[in-house]
């Protein structure tokens, strides 16, 4: 038996583990850190349209130029067909200007593109990446049970490689297995969402057109979500001559189909006014990835997880959260949960206080949670009845205004989720400038309701600033929670208030994801509870006078925080008509 001590142990060599380990080893070189791969090279996995939210964690993680040279077509844009009026909805990445977003929360520009790919070459380049930043990958090694401490706490896991068992004693094991989820269900803390029970059925097509192709831009995409009978097609050019087809169709439908997902399939792809042209002089490919299968069939259920990480673990990836991929989120969530499951680890081992470090995880799981929440959201939307464009576009900027403390226009709400921009809002938040000072910059204001520069309508949505004579009554309950935003790029997290107003009245990130959560001061506490229990606006400002609000504060920012929260729909003003008579 071979026997190795190490600081991490990370089972699952996918995205989620070689993001995870990788940045753990990228700010914390003297640790050690162990991954161990079952499969013994690249392998094949679903999953291959991937969006522009995981770009600035592929560029931290200083991979992305590697990604970018790999050949795989560029995607900008996802179009669905569906709803009622068959017409195509278009989405571009550019339509939403992501880059003017951030440049005013302080952070670098960013690419408003991502890519979608043979996923075997996609992980390999991510896991060789790994290694490169000196995390020792076991590959042919199967975890087959984790190992338990006296009080019941992980400490490590046993694995086979070949004839071979390897025991890796860890201070902390993550389970990055994907959906076979190692730990979590061994925890049994996994939650299958009833709403959304799927099967895929899928293949790779040589010589298929693509759907979408750019002049001037062989290597630009689109994926095509169709909208079938039977439940949806995707279509995904992987590469210049491979296409993935795959369907999705619910588990009951299957059954009462037969059960035959192929002659689903088959079926599906015929009659798809759509697809079926671009494949005349197209052919399913054999043996793809050298898996020896053709054709491959997946479940496809949605789960949540009761609790990310535990006494001595941690689960990221699929292992932790898995949405339906009519968004194609999973890829970008693996990485994003694998991200702050690395700054969580790093701030863990640095803590003193037993309390924080209770705080951090607490916060991992949330965090887990809320970013597959939105997603989760939309798709048991996207599976209800209404099959209305406009409709499905509302939905996403509910959900959106929640991140984004802006009124943005319904299709660009939708456009961003389509390009994975969940958590933007607290990751642009985190520019140091914002945060070293313990409160914004009253000058990053303008920020909150302009983050999307095209939609010119804020602008002016926010209007003046209100009289302060005027009479806000703020419409919902609200909880305050210590959260931590990312350093992006320092490999720290920084702990700040959240104020997080109950719309629903749920504490469950499902039910909760349209609810506003904004980032704030023990200032703006005060001002709230003087907008809670003072007659008018300038007993709230009296009230963050009181706690230490300084004077500049009280003349600018608190009016932009009166307008956030209106824009949040949080607040109304009551006495509006009395304050205007008065004038
Ligand atoms: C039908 C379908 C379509 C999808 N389409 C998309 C899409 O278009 N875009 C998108 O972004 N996402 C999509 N996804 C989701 C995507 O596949 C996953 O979210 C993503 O692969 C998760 O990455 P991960 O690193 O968490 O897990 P994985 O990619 O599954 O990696 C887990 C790794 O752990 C290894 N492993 C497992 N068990 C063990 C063990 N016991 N010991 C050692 N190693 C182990 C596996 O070999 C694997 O390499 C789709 C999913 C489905 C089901």
């Amino acid at each position: 038996m071979r026997l190795e001590h190490c600081d991490l142990v990370v089972i699952g060599g996918g995205p989620a583990g070689s993001t995870l380990a990788g940045l753990v080893k990228l700010y914390a070189p003297g640790r050690r850190v162990l991954l161990l791969e079952k499969a013994t090279g690249p392998r094949h996995h679903v999953g291959e349209s991937l969006l522009p939210g995981m770009v600035p964690v592929l560029q931290e993680l200083g991979v992305f130029e590697k990604i970018d040279a790999a050949g795989f077509p560029r995607k900008i844009g996802a179009n669905y067909q569906w709803g009622m009026s068959g017409k195509v909805w278009e989405n571009d990445f550019n339509d939403i200007n992501v880059s003017e977003m951030l440049a005013r929360g302080g952070l670098p520009p960013r690419i408003e593109y991502s890519w979608q790919v043979r996923r075997s070459k996609y992980d390999e380049i991510l896991l060789r990446r790994a290694e490169e930043l000196g995390v020792e990958v076991v590959r042919g090694a199967v975890a087959e049970a984790p190992l338990e401490g006296p009080d019941g706490r992980i400490v490590g896991v046993r694995a086979r490689r070949g004839g071979e068992i390897l025991e890796a004693r860890a201070n902390l094991t993550a389970d990055c297995g994907g959906q076979s989820g190692f730990l979590s269900r061994f925890r049994r803390v996994r939650d299958y969402n009833a709403g959304i029970k799927n099967v895929a059925g899928y293949a790779y097509w040589r010589g298929a057109k693509w759907k979408y192709e750019y002049s001037g831009h062989p290597d630009k995409t689109k994926i095509f979500i169709c909208s079938v009978p039977d439940g949806w097609l995707w279509y995904i050019p992987i590469d210049q001559g491979v296409v993935s087809i795959g369907l999705v169709t619910g588990v009951e439908r299957l059954k009462t189909e037969g059960g035959d997902l192929r002659a689903l399939y088959d079926r599906a792809i015929a009659g798809c006014a759509e697809i079926a042209p671009l494949l005349t002089a197209a052919s399913v490919v054999a043996d793809f990835d050298g898996t020896g299968e053709s054709f491959f069939s997946q479940s496809d259920w949605s789960y949540l997880s009761a609790a990310s990480s535990g006494p001595g673990w941690l689960a990221a990836g699929d292992a932790a959260v898995f949405v339906d991929p009519i968004l194609s989120s999973g890829v970008t969530l693996a990485h994003l949960s694998a991200h702050r499951a690395a700054y969580t680890a790093l701030a863990d081992w640095g803590e003193p206080s037993p309390e924080t470090r209770r705080l951090l995880w607490e916060d991992y799981g949330r965090s887990c949670r809320e970013s597959a929440a939105q997603f989760l959201a939309l798709a048991l939307f996207w599976y209800g009845q209404d099959r209305h464009a406009p409709n499905w576009w509302r939905k996403a900027s509910e959900v959106q205004r929640a991140w984004l403390p802006a009124q943005m226009g319904d299709q660009t709400a939708f456009i961003t989720v389509s390009a994975g921009l969940t958590r933007y809002y607290e990751r642009a938040l985190s520019a140091a400038r914002l945060l070293e000072a313990g409160v914004p910059d009253p000058q990053e204001y303008p920020f909150y309701v302009s983050v999307l520069g095209r939609d010119k309508a804020l602008e002016s949505r926010a209007g003046a600033a209100p009289a302060r004579t005027a009479r806000p009554r703020l419409l919902f309950a609200r909880a305050v929670e210590t959260v931590f935003l990312p350093r992006p790029g320092e490999g720290r997290l920084q702990p700040v208030l959240r104020v997080r107003f109950l719309k629903s009245g749920s504490s469950d990130p499902v039910a909760d994801a349209a609810n506003p959560r904004l980032i704030v001061t023990r200032w703006h506490l005060a001002f709230l509870d003087g907008l809670e229990h003072g007659p008018d606006y300038a007993a709230a400002l009296a009230a963050a006078a009181a706690a230490g609000a300084p004077e500049w504060w009280l003349k600018g920012p608190a009016d932009w925080f009166v307008r956030e929260l209106s824009l949040h729909g949080v607040l109304v003003f009551d006495s509006e008509r009395p304050a205007e008579a008065s004038r």
